[in-house]
């Protein structure tokens, strides 16, 4: 039976472990994580909830809108009827958008909490050890976690790469993004369908998790900095950046309706710059393999593409 370790327990990583296992390989799945999901993130919030990384997703490829069709039979999303300015469908997981990862994390073999930092060719496969000193062994590598750090990985493991390959590094970018999650003791009063999103200024999106139909008591609003805000505050002061944030949108959530607030920094969020093939396979001396949503058509759909195509590119 051919064996697989994925790096990354986010959407692509998922979807390549289960196309794999349906193969009839056998996968691991690293993650670093407590849990699953990666940047499909949900809060819990004494009873309620928030999302505090990506918000929703649309479906336009056959094999994804195949998967959401049947995830929203199971009851694991819904759609959100949002202002975004098109007619497209957009989804969410029906309990917060980590509801779709632990849907498709069922049955897979998952060691979360395991960091990777070092990979190793081992005869004609490869080994990885993780922060915890554990090591796993495996004929072929997936890498799911944006390129940026798994530049670093290689590099910390003496991983020599080609001319192309550093060229496709080169080509990855992605944004940063400051996310606040604020708890409110009233109903905002941002109007339905409960999102808005800003062309200009500090903030890029701000949603009412109770209109989204993932948090009821208490209510929670998810509000995310626009990329510049973001890169220029990346370092300060989260509790005076969320203050200055929320100060922003005091319109809609008055300063007396916040009980209390979180902030959160992804230094990667959207890849803004992409590689247009969905992954790429290196030339060394084991089948190594990277993708994740800097390939591709980026955002969810696109880690989901990605990883599926992956694991096509392995069956033979
Ligand atoms: C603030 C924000 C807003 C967003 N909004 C949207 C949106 O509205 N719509 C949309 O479609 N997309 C959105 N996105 C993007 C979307 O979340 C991602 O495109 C998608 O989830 C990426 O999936 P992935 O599997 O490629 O990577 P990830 O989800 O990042 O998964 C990678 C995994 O690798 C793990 N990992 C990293 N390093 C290591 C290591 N060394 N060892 C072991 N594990 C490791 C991480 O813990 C993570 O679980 C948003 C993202 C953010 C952060």
């Amino acid at each position: 039976m051919p064996t697989c370790l994925i790096i990354g327990a986010g959407l692509a990583g998922l979807t390549a472990a289960r196309e794999l296992t349906q193969h009839h390989w056998q996968v691991i799945l690293l993650d670093k994580g407590r849990g699953v999901g990666g940047r499909m993130a949900t809060r819990r919030i004494g009873t309620s909830r928030a999302d505090h990384g990506a918000q929703y997703f649309s479906a336009r490829t056959p094999e994804f809108q195949q998967l959401v069709h049947s995830m929203k039979e199971a009851g694991v999303v819904q759609e959100w009827n949002l202002a975004v300015g098109d007619s497209h469908p957009r989804f969410i997981g029906s309990g917060g958008m980590s509801s779709v990862p632990k849907y498709l994390a069922e049955g897979l073999d998952i060691r979360t909490g395991e960091r990777v930092i070092h990979i190793q060719q081992e005869n004609s496969g490869c080994t990885v050890r993780t922060e915890t000193g554990t090591t796993y062994r495996a004929d072929t590598l997936l890498i799911t976690i944006p390129a940026p750090q798994a530049s670093i990985l290689l590099s910390d493991s003496g991983i020599q790469l080609t001319a192309h390959e550093r060229s496709v590094f080169d080509t990855i970018s992605y944004q940063p993004c400051i996310a606040v999650i604020a708890v409110l003791n009233q109903p905002s009063g941002i109007p339905a369908p409960g999102n808005i999103r800003y062309a200009e200024g500090p903030i890029s999106w701000v949603a009412d998790n109770q209109q989204k139909g993932i948090a009821s008591d208490p209510i929670t609003v998810t509000i995310h900095a626009s990329p510049q805000y973001s890169r220029e505050h990346l370092e300060g002061d989260l509790n005076e950046v969320g203050q200055d944030l929320l100060h922003h949108l005091s319109e809609w959530i008055p300063a007396g309706s916040v009980a209390s607030y979180q902030v959160h920094r992804w230094r990667y969020s959207l890849a803004d710059q992409r590689y247009p093939e969905p992954y790429l396979r290196f030339s060394g001396p084991f089948t190594m393999l990277l993708g994740g949503d800097g390939f591709g058509m980026g955002n969810v759909e696109g880690a989901f593409q990605s990883g599926l195509q992956m694991a096509r590119a392995l069956i033979v």
